[in-house]
């Protein structure tokens, strides 16, 4: 029987910190918490798994789950924040203090690995069974600081003081061999629980280990760093989470890890089979279908192939029928330098199994092809192998049943051009699943006066796992209630302004409008077209300091890939805006500039219920989806956004009146490049010249780095390629009458307020539970168990 939670939590702290729960510090606290809400859902999470065991499962193949913050999760969805409060109180300690303590899990880069991480929240609370397979990496994303404006990268070793969360499954490890070396993958398992329901599904992590704990041979052989060296080879593997978003780097580790955490996981699920449904594995894929998140985990195709064949004697077809009927893949991206091409000598050189199977897979795709009547040409583009050059979007288009987008726009342009042979012979094949965000992380935990409010205002907390309730009341908001809302906002940019006096040591006024754009540092989503607004503005001000405009904050979160000096560049360039505006006597504090160091899911949970605008503003057609966009709207902050990705989805939603849309569209850019000269922009656009200048002028210093320079010539002459890529200075002035026209709107408060309610009431088709409830439907066939 299951002890409450006030009593366990004496028990696990004293287990944890080996002395009596008054003299425990904050973080012993926390783990012990943590590990007594892990005792309450112990029974539940065994039953879960033994029921999911003998049905249809979805498994979730990801190499990144950027999972955030795990107790506030638990505790909320298993109604236990108040105990949890309560048991805390009784000690004198406070749960908020204590939640605080906990690490992120910040085992994703951005967009993609916080989806993984919001359909699994999803999967749990629709009690489907969904499992995540991914890699327990040491290090998560690297931890940013800023030294002088300029980003710093330092290690993040995210468990290193034990974290409950995840628990070693020592019975359940495999073997996973390279040609070079041979690894022990063991699972560390982490319970999923849901909304308001005792399932609690899994996401297991994979770490990699040494085969023998030691090789005493080379030890005792006087050869002892030769014995250490391979240790750290195996460690490699699950040491770290490679930082690059959108681009591609063909590392040899990066594909060891993909091979690693596929191989292990495939066997795992084909154990199963084996031992619910016996040594027969006809039935593989009526039991099992796997989702692939991008072609990180393209490997498990040929894997699988490898198991069915070589470890249960199937042929070729038979394998290949099972095969073509287990996987579905997802793309996430339509930017080139994202596209994976792994050389076929790496492949040789670590796994030629693997090699020789992916070769047969594009002989035969290749015979297939030119049965069809394709032309040569076509063949040769499309075949999964081409010369020394594999690419893995064509071994997963090939193979899998299901190909989507992540927004309705996204999907249309793989149709129409990246994917577009395939559309061409498997129209069917395609489909669109508009991405998602858990309403209970993004919503009801992070901004729990709104919450309150939802409750009151629909009268019941349905609206938590139904979010499409809220539309019911889109007209029906009193005077009451906007005005509500407005006071809601306000005492969340209170408490927001005073994290970041904590956090950043910047004062910022809650009566200013607060402008957010936080997402990862990349050209594409033109946070330098942000950062030339600012200068603008600040230049403005300054020439004629009466300017009747509103008060501004403008708050940035991102990280750049550490090689990408361009985006590290744009971090130094707005950090030396904010020098310049936070310091200006005659700004007044009028424009504030703040640059959150670290951004990740934790402070996005701090930043997002305080926010007026939120900024959307990638080059149109570049943005797949987005999903900060959706969390955003959830908060009742407006789109400052182009017609891209899921803003197309949220302006349908909202209505023209309810988004701020400016800029060149998708279908616009191809016929605006052909003439597109950036500088008659600079030369003519008033006010862009005088910005631009003050990039290399002296106005602002990036510190001898060059880079300035380098930012004001990519978007002026670039030479090598095309000036101004991502067309920032062409939607310039549209952008700045765009944001302009908000802030003259933000004055009269209920229209605002009216504005905001709009946005909240029609965010419901932008919960994770809708996306997961067409994948289910659509997709995966796979049906709600419910373990009562
Ligand atoms: C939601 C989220 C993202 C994705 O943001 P986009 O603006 O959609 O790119 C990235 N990082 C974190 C920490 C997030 O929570």
């Amino acid at each position: 029987m299951t002890q409450n939670l006030s009593q366990t939590l004496a028990t696990q702290v004293r287990a944890v910190s080996g002395r009596p729960i008054a003299k425990a510090t904050k973080m012993e606290l926390w783990q012990g918490l943590s590990a007594a809400v892990v005792d309450q859902i112990a029974d539940s999470w065994d039953t879960t798994t033994e029921t999911y065991a003998k049905g249809r499962q979805e498994h979730y193949f990801s190499a990144e789950f950027l999972m955030g913050r795990a107790l506030l999760n638990n505790l909320s969805n298993l109604g236990l924040v108040d105990e949890a409060r309560a048991a805390l109180a009784e000690h004198g300690d406070d749960l908020s203090v204590v939640l605080e303590e906990e690490p992120d899990a910040a085992l994703g880069n951005g967009g993609l690995g916080r989806l993984a991480a919001c359909f699994l929240d999803s999967c749990a609370t629709l009690d489907l069974p969904v499992a995540g397979y991914g890699i327990l990496y040491r290090y998560g994303l690297f931890k940013q600081l800023f030294d002088n404006g300029f980003q710093t990268e330092h290690p993040d070793p995210w468990m290193e003081e034990g974290y409950p969360f995840v628990i070693r499954r020592e019975e359940a490890q495999r073997i996973v061999s390279y040609a070079d070396l041979t690894v022990r993958a063991v699972p560390y398992d982490m319970p999923i629980t849901g909304y308001g329901t005792k399932n609690v599904n899994t996401l297991r992590l994979w770490r990699a280990e040494p085969v023998e704990e030691f090789d005493y041979d080379a030890f005792n052989s006087q050869r002892f760093t030769d014995a250490i060296v391979d240790r750290e080879r195996t460690n490699d593997i699950s040491r770290v989470l490679y930082p690059n978003d959108t681009t591609f780097e063909g590392k040899v580790l990066r594909v060891r890890q993909q091979y690693f955490f596929c191989s292990a996981s495939l066997q795992a699920i084909v154990d199963n089979y084996v031992e619910h449904h016996g040594k027969d594995l006809t039935d593989f894929a009526k039991y099992n279908a796997i989702q692939l998140n991008d072609t990180h985990p393209v490997l498990a195709i040929p894997e699988l192939m490898r198991l069915l064949m070589d470890e249960h004697g199937l042929g070729w077809e038979d394998a290949w029928a099972i095969v073509a009927k287990t996987f579905a893949y997802t793309n996430h991206t339509v930017l080139a330098e994202a596209l994976e091409t792994w050389e076929m000598t790496i492949f040789d050189r670590l796994f030629p199994r693997i090699a020789e199977i992916v070769r047969e897979i594009d002989r035969r795709f290749r015979i297939e092809m030119a049965e069809r009547g394709l032309e040569q040409s076509t063949i040769d583009y499309m075949a999964p192998v081409s010369g020394n050059t594999v690419r893995m979007a064509w071994i997963a288009c090939y193979a899998a049943y299901s190909i989507n987008g992540v927004a309705a726009l996204h999907t249309e342009i793989i149709k129409r051009e990246t994917l577009k042979e395939w559309h061409d012979i498997w129209p069917e094949r395609f489909n669109n699943k508009t991405n998602g965000v858990t309403p209970r992380r993004w919503l009801k935990q992070c901004n729990p006066r709104l919450a309150s409010l939802l409750d009151r205002v629909t009268g019941s907390d349905e609206w938590v796992t139904d979010l499409s309730v809220l539309s019911r009341y889109v007209d029906s908001a009193s005077e009451d209630v906007l005005d509500e809302l407005t006071s809601i906002k306000h005492a969340n940019k209170v408490d927001f302004a005073a994290w970041v006096k904590e956090r950043e040591g910047v004062d910022i006024d809650p009566d200013a409008i607060f402008d957010v754009q936080i997402k990862r540092l990349h050209e594409y989503k033109r946070q330098l077209l942000n950062a030339l607004y600012i200068l603008d503005l600040y230049f403005r001000i300054k020439d004629d300091p009466t300017l009747d405009v509103p008060k501004r904050v403008f708050v940035f979160g991102a990280k750049a890939a550490p090689g990408y000096i361009r985006a590290k560049g744009v971090i130094k360039l707005i950090n030396t805006i904010a020098d310049l505006v936070n310091n200006d006597e005659d700004i007044n504090g009028r424009i504030k500039v703040v640059f959150i160091h670290n951004y990740n899911v934790s402070p996005a949970e701090h930043i997002i219920p305080a926010a007026d605008i939120s900024e959307q503003i990638s080059t149109a057609g570049k943005e797949a989806s987005g999903t900060s966009n959706m969390k955003f709207m959830m908060n009742g902050a407006l789109t400052l956004g182009t017609l891209d990705g899921a803003n197309v989805e949220i302006l349908d939603a909202v209505g023209d009146e309810n988004a701020y849309i400016f800029g060149a569209t998708e279908d616009e850019l191809p016929e605006l490049r052909q003439n597109y000269d950036p500088r008659w922009h600079y030369e003519n656009v008033p006010g862009l010249k005088r910005v631009l200048d003050a990039l290399t002028d002296g106005t602002l210093d990036d510190c001898g780095s060059g880079w300035f320079h380098d930012l004001r010539w990519s978007l002026l002459e670039a030479g090598y390629e095309p000036a101004d890529v991502y067309y920032v200075l062409g939607d310039f002035a549209a952008y700045r009458d765009a944001k302009d026209r908000m802030a003259t709107d933000y004055r009269d408060a209920r229209a605002w307020a009216r504005k905001v309610w709009v946005n909240i009431a029609q965010s419901g088709r932008f919960s994770s539970d809708r996306t997961i409830t067409d994948y289910a439907n659509e997709v995966w066939k796979l049906d709600a168990t419910p373990i009562d």
